[in-house]
C-alpha cells in the first residue's frame, strides 16, 4: 500500500519504520522531527497525503489533528483512508471522520496502547472506531504496527476506549503509589510489598507490569530515574480527556476526577513534567510526614 504518515514523533516514528519495513510505500511528513530510516520526506502534509490508500496520524491533540485533517482531507484521492492514531478527544475525532466521510474518504480513529516500546516492537494494541469496511482496509497495517486491533464500534468509539483506560491507569498508578507510601510509612519492605499485592487482589499493571518503586519488579522507568516512558503531562492530558468526556454526556467519575486534580498539581507544581507518571511514587513519598 502507498501510506502517507503525519506525525513523526516518539511514537509515529517506530511506526513508520514498521510499516516500510512490512514492505508498505511510506511517506512521511512532520513540522519537527526528521524523517527515520526507510521512510521518504514529504515536503508537508499534503504531499504525503496525495495518491495514498491509507493517511495515518500520530499527532499532540485534537486541536492539531483538526488543523492537519483541513489540509489533508482535499488532497486525499477518493475511496482512501484517513486514519487518526493520536490519543484525541472523541468530538474530535468524530468531527474529523465527519468531514471526511463528506470528501468520500473513509475514516478511523484508532488510539493506541503499548507505550514507545510497543512502537518499536510492533506490539501496540488499536482501540478503532469506525465502519467494518474501513477497518477491514487498514488491519493489515494493524497488524504489522501491532499484536492486537479491536473494533470498538462507530467513530469514536476508539477513543472513548482509550480514555477509559486510561482514566483506569491514572487511578490505579495513584492508588500503586499511595500504598507503597503507606507501606514504607509501616516500615514494610518494598520488595515484600511487590511480592504479595502483584499475585494478590491488588494486583494490577500499574504494580505487575510497571511498577512505580525502583529496583522491584520487571524492568520499568523507576529504574531509569523515571525517565519517560510514558510522561506525567501525557496522563494529565488522558485525564482532562476523559473527564471532558465525562462532563459531556454526564457521567459520574469521581475516582477520575481526583486522579486528574492529584497529576495537574504534580505536572504544575511537583516538579513532574518530564517525568514518567510513575514518578508520582516520589511525591506520596516526600508528602509523608
Ligand atoms: P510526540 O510529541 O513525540 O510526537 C508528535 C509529533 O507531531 C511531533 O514530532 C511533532 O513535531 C509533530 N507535529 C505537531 N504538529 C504537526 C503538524 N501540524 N504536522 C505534522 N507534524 C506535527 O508525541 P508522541 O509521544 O509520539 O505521541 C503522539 C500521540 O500518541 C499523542 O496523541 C499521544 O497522546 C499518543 N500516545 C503516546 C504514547 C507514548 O507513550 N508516548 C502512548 C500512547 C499514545
Amino acid at each position: 500500500m502507498k501510506i502517507g504518515f503525519i506525525g513523526l514523533g516518539n511514537m509515529g516514528a517506530p511506526m513508520a519504520v514498521n510499516l516500510a519495513r512490512g514492505g508498505h510505500e511510506v511517506r512521511g511528513y512532520d513540522t519537527a522531527a526528521p524523517e527515520p530510516e526507510g521512510v521518504t520526506a514529504a515536503l508537508g502534509a499534503t504531499e504525503a497525503a496525495a495518491g495514498a490508500d491509507v493517511v495515518i496520524t500520530m499527532l499532540p491533540n485534537g486541536h492539531i489533528l483538526r488543523a492537519v485533517a483541513d489540509q489533508v482531507i482535499p488532497a486525499m484521492r477518493k475511496g482512501a483512508v484517513l486514519c487518526d492514531c493520536s490519543t484525541v478527544d472523541v468530538d474530535s475525532a468524530r468531527a474529523v471522520a465527519d468531514q471526511a466521510r463528506a470528501a468520500r474518504l473513509g475514516a478511523l480513529d484508532a488510539p493506541v496502547s503499548g507505550g514507545i516500546g510497543g512502537a518499536q516492537a510492533g506490539t501496540l494494541t488499536f482501540m478503532v472506531g469506525g465502519s467494518d469496511a474501513d477497518f477491514a482496509t487498514v488491519a493489515p497495517l494493524f497488524d504489522i504496527m501491532g499484536q492486537k486491533a479491536v473494533h470498538c464500534g462507530d467513530s469514536g468509539a476508539g477513543q472513548a476506549a482509550k480514555i477509559c483506560n486510561n482514566m483506569i491507569l491514572g487511578v490505579t498508578m495513584i492508588a500503586t503509589c499511595e500504598a507503597f507510601g503507606l507501606a514504607d510509612r509501616l516500615g514494610l519492605d518494598r520488595q515484600k510489598m511487590f511480592d504479595v499485592v502483584s499475585t494478590s487482589s491488588g494486583y494490577s499493571w500499574s504494580m505487575n507490569a510497571y511498577c512505580p518503586a525502583p529496583g522491584i519488579g520487571p524492568q520499568s522507568p523507576a529504574d531509569n530515574d523515571y525517565q519517560p516512558g510514558f510522561a506525567a503531562e501525557l496522563m494529565l492530558k488522558d485525564l482532562n480527556l476523559s473527564q471532558q468526556a465525562a462532563g459531556s454526556v454526564g457521567a459520574d467519575t469521581p475516582m477520575g476526577a481526583l486522579a486528574r486534580q492529584l497529576y495537574d498539581r504534580f505536572v504544575e507544581h511537583e516538579g513532574g513534567q518530564g517525568r514518567d507518571f510513575s514518578a508520582m511514587l516520589q511525591r506520596f513519598a516526600e508528602n509523608n510526614r
